[in-house]
């Protein structure tokens, strides 16, 4: 089991697995900062993973 992946409250599933997209996270608005501090669900990249399904 490896532990390279890094995933973030705010992600729908583990960054690189397919069918995943970038998307801004809604919770900071994609600044990356929550009330001063690092957004808690996308770990300060503004950016969460979300699962894109079939296209
Ligand atoms: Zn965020």
């Amino acid at each position: 089991m490896t532990e390279t992946e890094r995933k973030n409250p705010g992600d729908e599933d583990v960054p690189g697995t397919s069918q995943t997209g970038d998307d801004i996270c809604p919770t900071c608005n994609g600044s990356g900062n929550l009330q001063q501090k690092p957004c808690p669900d996308c770990g300060g990249s503004g950016k969460i993973t979300v699962i894109v399904g079939d296209a």
